[in-house]
């Protein structure tokens, strides 16, 4: 099989011995050497530094690296200074968000949605960046419909998106559908598949309510069935995970996007299966 283009998220570290166990973690998934690492980014640039400092690192050990930059609560004038401090560290590439604002906050701000966001990168730097966006194969929580969610994807792209990569899912046709409505749409640009490994059961469903991803009931069942066996859990999620990568791959997915969470052995044990 052709290798894949694929790509590896973190989050920025908040300790120092979270900050060293990432450079483990990175050493290990480097040798699977991705296309570049991209780093989350708190909404309301809560992890501004943090994001910075991680991307800078991984270039400077020879890796490209993509921070993530959420606009909610931002001002034109934060996001210029953003976006300048991004061009003064030479960075080429970004994923552009909308952001979710932590509950308690207003949403203020001077950006309402990422399409506003990547007119406004731009209009403000043309072509320097590599702008990724993100897409919803089943549906963002906030959207009032599907249909809607896919016009608010496709005026993210025409704003200028070079490519998107997708919210994570474990039902493949839901991709495949998105893809082919997209394109019906005008959208051409490579939609790359977003990959959660299975680990952690507990956390899984936790991230999925919040984030509106759907754990189909056969593997939510199997996954309560092995309690606190995290072995079990392990090993069925690394063949669930990886026989939906094969299939994505073999249907035409440009790429995958890993949500690592920090965390190597996951990543690397599907990888290898896929190579
Ligand atoms: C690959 C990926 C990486 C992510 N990284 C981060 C990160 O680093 N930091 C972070 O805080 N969050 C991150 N998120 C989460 C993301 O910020 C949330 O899902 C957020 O709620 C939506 O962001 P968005 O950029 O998709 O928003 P948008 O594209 O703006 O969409 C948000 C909602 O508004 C609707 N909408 C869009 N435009 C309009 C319009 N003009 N009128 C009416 N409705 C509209 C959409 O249908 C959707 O329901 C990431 C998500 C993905 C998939």
């Amino acid at each position: 099989m052709k290798t894949p283009n694929f790509s590896i998220e973190f989050f920025p570290p908040k300790t120092a011995e979270g900050t060293e166990k990432l450079r483990a973690t990175r050493a290990k998934l480097a040798e699977l050497k991705p296309k570049y690492f991209s780093v989350t980014f708190g909404a309301g640039g809560t992890t501004q530094q943090g994001t910075l400092d991680t991307v800078t690192e991984i270039r400077k050990e020879g890796h490209d690296a993509a921070p993530h930059l959420s606009c909610i609560g931002g001002t034109r004038e934060s996001i210029r200074g953003i976006l300048d401090e991004f061009k003064a560290h030479d960075i080429h590439r970004l994923v552009a968000l909308r952001g979710d604002m932590p509950s308690g906050y207003g949403m203020g701000g001077e950006f309402r949605y990422a399409n506003e966001l990547v007119e406004f990168i731009r209009a403000e730097t043309g072509d320097w960046f590599h702008i990724e966006v993100a897409a919803y194969p089943e549906m963002h929580p906030q959207a009032r419909s599907p249909q809607d969610d896919l016009n608010s994807f496709v005026r993210k792209m025409q704003a200028g998106a070079n490519a998107a990569i997708t919210q994570y899912f474990y039902n493949a046709d839901a991709y495949f559908r998105f893809v082919e409505e997209a394109n019906k749409a005008g959208v051409t640009a490579p939609i790359v598949a977003g990959i959660m490994p299975i680990t952690n059961s507990t956390q899984l469903q936790r991230f999925s309510e919040m984030c509106g991803a759907e754990i189909p009931r056969w593997i939510r069942l199997k996954l309560s069935s092995y309690g606190d066996d995290s072995a079990s859990i392990k090993a069925f999620g690394l063949d669930v995970v990886t026989a939906m990568c094969e299939r994505l791959l073999a249907g035409g997915a440009p790429g995958l996007h890993f949500y690592s969470l920090n965390q190597a052995a996951a990543t690397t044990a599907i990888w290898q299966r896929l190579v």
